[in-house]
């Protein structure tokens, strides 16, 4: 898995100005029945992706957490809010509250996340590809298309079947 993500990242990469492109023209001009088909993508590429032999985004980004969030993994981790702050928490750039380290605290031996019922709202949406509008946000998607293969392959499969 490590060298197919060595190639993903080199492939992305390679990708970058081609997907830049594609995306403005999206922002200009979009296709169709746009949010549909994003589903449909979205949707036959994680059937047959595995995200346990990946975690490649537990392993390189963490998420952002909200304020509900943090309520209610600290209330998962019988913790006070500002205590689950305090001991894994920090404020980025954007004044958001992040991880303070990656690969998240959160994830185990095996690629499982110790807290995933209770997961923050960006865990449970990346990587963002079923999302309505994917045109609004697509700096993140270029930027996604590098950590995660279902990413990868699904901006592949957008610019094949809904050609600009
Ligand atoms: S990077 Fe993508 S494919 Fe890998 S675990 Fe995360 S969502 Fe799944
Ligand atoms: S909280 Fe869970 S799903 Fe989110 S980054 Fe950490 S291990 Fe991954």
């Amino acid at each position: 898995m490590k060298q197919i993500l060595n190639n993903l990242i080199k492939e992305a990469k390679g990708k970058h100005i081609e997907n830049k492109k594609y995306f403005d023209k999206l922002k200009k001009k979009q296709p169709k029945n746009l949010d549909y088909i994003m589903q449909e993508l979205h949707q036959a590429e994680f059937k047959k992706t595995d995200c346990l032999t990946c975690a490649n985004c537990c392993k390189t980004t963490g998420p952002l957490f909200t304020a509900a969030d943090i309520e209610r993994v600290s209330k998962h981790l019988k913790q006070k809010p500002q205590q689950f702050i305090t001991q894994y928490l920090r404020i980025d750039e954007d004044k958001d509250y992040v991880l303070q380290s990656v690969p998240c605290t959160f994830l185990d031996a095996e690629n499982y996340c110790m807290i995933y019922e209770v997961r923050p709202k960006a865990c449970r949406e990346f990587p963002h590809t079923d999302r309505k509008k994917i045109q609004q946000i697509s700096d993140l998607t270029l930027k996604n298309v590098a950590i995660c293969p279902a990413a990868y392959n699904i901006v592949e499969e957008m610019k094949k079947r809904m050609p600009l």
